[in-house]
């Protein structure tokens, strides 16, 4: 919701949107966007303005790829304790879910943070810990940060964490969809910086802004990106000035490079995006899951797996449908009977609709 001032300002910003003879069409890569987007009506608002905002890959839980679901169900059903956030307990994999095993019996627990997965190993030295590690560069820290402290070596981790940049690519590179602006995430940035983003202005000639997450930042980040195509400019512009710096966390950034390398990785909905995820580096292969319980994993390794039957997760991420163009959306698949991660992560498209808009 506006303050008064900011209710004054907001409106000097619609009333030049509405104005503006340029209708772009615009992207964002973050589920706290799309919700401040829904819960504060900006939606309506582009609407009526005729401009497009839409969100694209920016769910670390929904890019969570079909198979890295079963990879963390195959470690579960082999007997070892996992933990992960409480969003990836009801991802649906092929068959059940990481909720489905918890109830059948296996020892699968919710945690706030990887933290609390490390205190879960000290104090169970005779049990192997799994942490299911998801997010982009924003949650990336924490991981390094602990596998650089060296914790107890019955914990591992399922490293599921991917980067931003070259996704951004990738969508601009395959084409389906004209995008004339794109709307940066203020989490991510505050440790990347603004550099990681400039070659999809100067490349691509997209214009960016980077933006914080109240209605009024929204709102100005979508007027930044249309005065830059009236003055035909493609930049990196900071509207989150206040918190991101244009080096970003250098610490932070460290600690990335120590601990992880970046390899290609597929993303749901996508084909394999080159350098967009992290992997463990090899000198610290004891605390990598993937290589601790190869032999666990090797049942799985040359299975396919698909999305949901029916789910249009993948096309959502790409920004070529939006929720209510799944057949699926609030029948069959709701947030208590999810048939796709959109839908069970407070990040999801699907999800976040759902909660503001279930009904058209
Ligand atoms: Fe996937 Fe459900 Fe969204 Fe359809 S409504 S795209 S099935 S999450």
């Amino acid at each position: 919701m506006f303050s008064l001032q900011d209710k004054k300002t907001a409106e000097k910003i619609i009333s030049k949107i509405k104005k503006s003879r340029y209708k772009p069409k615009i992207m964002h890569v973050c589920g706290t966007h799309q919700d401040t987007i829904l819960k504060n009506g900006l939606d309506h608002i582009f609407q009526e303005s005729k401009i497009q905002v839409t969100p694209g890959p920016g769910c670390p839980v929904c890019v969570t790829t079909p198979r890295e679901i079963e990879k963390i169900l195959t470690l579960a059903r082999s007997g070892l304790t996992i933990t992960t956030f409480g969003d990836m307990m009801n991802v649906p994999g092929e068959k059940k879910s990481l909720r489905d095993l918890k109830t059948e019996g296996y020892d699968i627990r919710t945690v706030y943070g990887i933290e609390d997965a490390v205190l879960i190993a000290e104090k169970n030295p005779d049990k192997e810990i799994v942490f299911m590690a998801v997010g982009f560069e924003t949650t990336a820290p924490s991981t390094a940060a602990v596998i650089h402290n060296e914790p107890p070596t019955n914990f591992s981790v399922l490293c599921c964490h991917r980067t931003m940049p070259n996704a951004l690519r990738k969508i601009v590179e395959m084409g389906e969809i004209k995008i004339d602006g794109i709307i940066e995430p203020g989490h991510v940035s505050t440790i990347i910086g603004t550099k990681p983003y400039r070659f999809l202005s100067e490349e691509y000639k997209i214009p960016q802004v980077i933006t914080g997450f109240e209605p009024l930042d929204v709102l100005a980040a979508v007027w930044m990106i249309i005065k830059q195509i009236e003055n035909n400019k493609s930049l990196v512009e900071n509207e989150y000035s206040r918190v991101v710096k244009e080096t970003g966390n250098i610490k932070a950034q460290r600690l990335i490079q120590e601990v992880f390398t970046l390899v290609d990785k597929k993303w749901r909905g996508f084909p394999e995006i080159p350098k967009s995820a992290l992997k463990i580096r090899d000198r610290y292969q004891k605390y990598d899951a993937e290589i601790k319980y190869e032999k666990t994993l090797e049942e799985i390794k040359r299975k396919e797996y698909a999305e949901p039957q029916g789910c249009r997760c993948g096309e959502l991420l790409r920004g070529l449908i939006t929720p209510h163009e799944c057949p699926l959306f609030g029948k069959r698949c709701k947030p208590e009977t999810p048939v796709g991660p959109c839908m069970v992560s407070s990040e999801g498209s699907c999800n976040i609709e759902y909660r503001y808009h279930r009904k058209k």
